[in-house]
């Protein structure tokens, strides 16, 4: 059964017709938004990611864990349109993203703030965010800055410098500020905590917190595994390529093969 719903969240209406399949009582309730089928990605004779299956629904927040070189970020550059898989779907609210172009995957409505923040940082603060929302031909930028803005005070407190002056963990906030600035309704976090002091990581995974509070479906991919599954509704171990593990962020944060590999025994 297939049915046409209108999405929504706090930060607007999203617009348009979604086409979900309903396949039970439970599933109704949990609108899918982004299904991947047997993805297989090479590059060149290395294989990345091998028969991945992965599934989000509308309003979670689902992470990846896995160690070094496990294929997180090939993932959602995959998703993103920046590697082409050799075989698979990504099928996203009924298109599949692995025919579509970079900035038309943007257009529909996904933002990646990627590893290593690539931010412009010979532009302004404020220019930064500006870009990030250039796909948007709505009204509504300025108001949304001052929002977002309000969730990343250091940010604010930055405007009109150069984003290349800003702290490590400053650049990570506003890489987190320009990907919402494109206002997502699936946001791809790549290791959002990476390199950051303890207290920031802690700003950050509150931010994450908020933006899921406020419905926004994120796709977080990290190595501190030990936050990603306190704050995942569900969660993924990627290994080699492969999907090993996959259930509740809490259920994996108890099980007993997490905790050896990845949460110090
Ligand atoms: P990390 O946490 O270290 O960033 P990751 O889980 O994100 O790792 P990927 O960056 O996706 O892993 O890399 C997966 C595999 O693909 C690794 O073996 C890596 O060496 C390889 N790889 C990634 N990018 C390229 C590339 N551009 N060319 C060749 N091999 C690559």
């Amino acid at each position: 059964m297939t049915e046409s719903l209108h999405a929504k969240n706090r930060f607007g209406t999203l617009g348009d017709k979604i086409k979900v399949t309903v396949r039970s009582p439970i599933s109704a309730r949990m609108m899918l938004m982004l299904k991947i089928e047997g993805l297989n990605v090479f590059y060149g004779a290395i294989q990345a990611l091998n028969e991945v299956n992965l599934e989000v629904n509308q309003g979670e927040v689902v992470s990846i864990i896995g160690s070094n070189g496990a294929g997180k970020s090939t993932l959602l550059r995959s998703i993103s349109g920046l590697v082409r898989p050799r075989t698979g779907t990504i099928d996203f609210e009924g298109n599949d993203l692995c025919d579509i172009s970079a900035d038309k995957i943007v257009q529909l409505g996904i933002s990646q703030s990627p590893e290593g923040r690539r931010i412009f940082t010979n532009m302004s603060v404020q220019e930064n965010l500006q870009l990030g929302a250039f796909t948007r031909k709505d009204g509504d930028v300025q108001k949304d800055m001052d929002r977002f803005l309000d969730r990343f005070p250091r940010v604010r407190e930055r405007l009109k410098q150069n984003a290349g002056t800003m702290s490590g963990g400053e650049q990570q906030m506003l890489a987190m500020c320009r990907a919402l600035m494109a206002r997502p309704r699936l946001l791809l976090l790549d290791e959002p905590s990476m390199g950051l002091a303890p207290n920031l990581v802690t700003e950050i995974f509150n931010v994450i917190k908020d933006l899921h509070q406020d419905g926004v479906t994120i796709l977080l991919v990290e190595q501190n595994a030990v936050r990603a599954l306190e704050v995942a509704d569900r969660a993924y171990v990627l290994e080699t390529g492969n999907i090993v593990l996959q259930d509740t962020g809490k259920a994996l944060l108890t099980n007993p093969k997490v905790k050896e590999a990845y949460l110090g025994g």
